[in-house]
């Protein structure tokens, strides 16, 4: 049983750190690293009974998966991402019935809710249920891929060494990968927009579209065990409305709209798609208004600061959550961050241009650097001040002069690599968001391997 209501005032009480702070998701390390580890709970390893005849299961791969037995069968709902883990999930359900598959259920395309489905399903042929435009729209475009695969191996630390994983925010570190996708099978029953209610074996089942972190997203209502499953609109973490992996703008507003629409429901379980399970229905229901308020409240934020002339940067480093709202256990960034949901609202509805003139053509990166270093009395004084950051623990200037002085060509290029490796390993021991943890350790090490090149820096 997990305790979403348990205040973490005390975490932050902790907090004292060294040098100059430039994210909302920075404390000191020690702090932020037992923030993550009090994280764990939400995705160790367990089958949990959410209600007579329903069992979820937690920590099997990065995702859960559930199993809801009726009559003469049973429903799958989500698949994990792969056959490897899904098949031991499976194994985990059989124990409490080895009733046919009679449908599986995707709440939404992503491939660590539907790459497993062929584990669950022996010589049966189970209806699969996906929303209208399944698979459409939510992911990047191919012709992104080559990037898009070193990006996300970054954000979810897929290979840092065990002693600098920790996890990822809403999902374990260790997680089986190898046959990600390999058990996928095709919907065969397409949700309407307007929702579907049937029955499957005896089991009365409610599918309503849920736009949110993708557009192919529904939510799944039990309306005699009064049970909802949540796919990723909820989950214990504040939202990843952006993901740093690239994604394309996921709708803000839909997504806060959706989840008020499954409060209306008063659930008295919640399933979310990663995390452990919230029971009672005014847990579940004031977990599910609260984050609806959150992500409007950020998405309010950024609207009136686009409207007042503000630049993306001004707006991300202004942005609260409310007071009331910013220590719940299932709004604290470890996964999802605020400033980023700034940044991806902004791109989102106006695209890359802030308005400012000054940046309709700015400086080249190297011009730039040029004019830095005059400034700064010659590329040595340039130098010895992106040291002197590093050794102030401002690491963020000091990743900022560094990105300057590997452009200097009688510059010192192979000190200021090291300094921005020193940087991006401060900033990473500081970060409770696990993506940029995630990120900036992946990415320190790729520098130090020197597989990254000279553009990369
Ligand atoms: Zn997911």
């Amino acid at each position: 049983m997990n305790t979403p209501t348990k205040a973490f005032a005390f975490l932050f009480a902790l907090t004292w750190l060294t040098g100059v702070v430039s994210g909302q998701t920075q404390v000191d390390p020690k702090t932020a690293i037992r923030m993550l580890n009090s994280q764990q709970h939400q995705f160790e390893q367990a089958i949990v009974q959410v209600a007579d005849n329903i069992y979820t299961a937690v920590g099997y791969h990065g995702a859960n998966t559930s199993f809801i037995v009726g009559t003469d069968g049973v429903i799958i709902i989500d698949t994990l991402r792969g056959p490897t883990s899904a098949a031991k999930a499976a194994e985990a359900f059989r124990k409490y019935s080895d009733k046919p598959v009679k449908a599986i259920v995707y709440t939404h395309s992503h491939g660590d809710h539907t790459g497993g489905a062929s584990a669950f399903v022996g010589s049966e042929k189970p209806d699969i249920y996906a929303a209208n435009g399944f698979g459409a729209a939510t992911g990047l475009d191919p012709a992104v891929d080559p990037i898009a695969m070193q990006r996300g191996a970054r954000q979810f630390g897929r290979k840092l060494s065990p002693a600098e994983s920790t996890n990822r925010g809403v999902a374990p570190a260790s997680t089986t990968d190898h046959d990600g996708g390999e058990g996928y099978l095709p919907p065969t029953v397409t949700v309407p927009s307007s929702g579907l209610k049937t029955t499957i074996a005896d089991v009365d089942i409610e599918f309503h579209l849920a736009p949110g972190e993708t557009n192919d997203a529904m939510f799944i209502w039990l309306p005699n065990e009064k049970v909802l499953f949540s796919g990723d609109n909820f989950y214990h973490s504040f939202p990843n409305l952006y993901a740093i992996r690239g994604t394309p703008y996921r709708d803000v507003l839909a997504w806060s709209n959706s989840v008020a629409e499954m409060a209306k429901f008063r659930p008295h379980v919640l399933v979310p798609g990663h995390t452990m399970p919230i029971r009672g229905e005014e847990a579940s229901t004031t977990a599910l208004k609260d984050y609806s308020e959150a992500i409007r409240s950020v998405y309010d934020q950024t609207i009136r600061g686009i409207n007042a002339g503000k630049s993306p940067d001004q707006i991300a480093h202004e942005v609260k959550l409310p007071e009331h709202l910013k220590d719940k256990t299932y709004l604290i960034q470890f996964y999802g961050s605020a400033p980023h949901a700034v940044r991806a609202i902004y791109a989102g509805l106006l695209g890359w241009y802030d308005g400012n003139p000054t940046t309709l053509n700015p400086l080249a990166p190297k011009q730039q650097a040029e004019k830095m270093a005059a400034l700064a009395g010659g590329p040595q004084k340039l130098t010895e001040q992106m040291e002197a950051a590093l050794q102030q623990q401002d690491y963020q200037w000091a990743l900022e002069l560094s990105d300057h002085v590997k452009w200097l060509d009688e510059a010192d290029r192979k000190l200021a690599r090291q300094v921005k490796i020193a940087a991006l390993r401060g900033l990473a021991a500081r970060e409770y968001n696990a993506p940029n943890r995630n990120y900036y350790l992946s990415y320190a090490n790729e520098l130090e391997s020197g597989r990254l090149s000279d553009i990369w820096f």
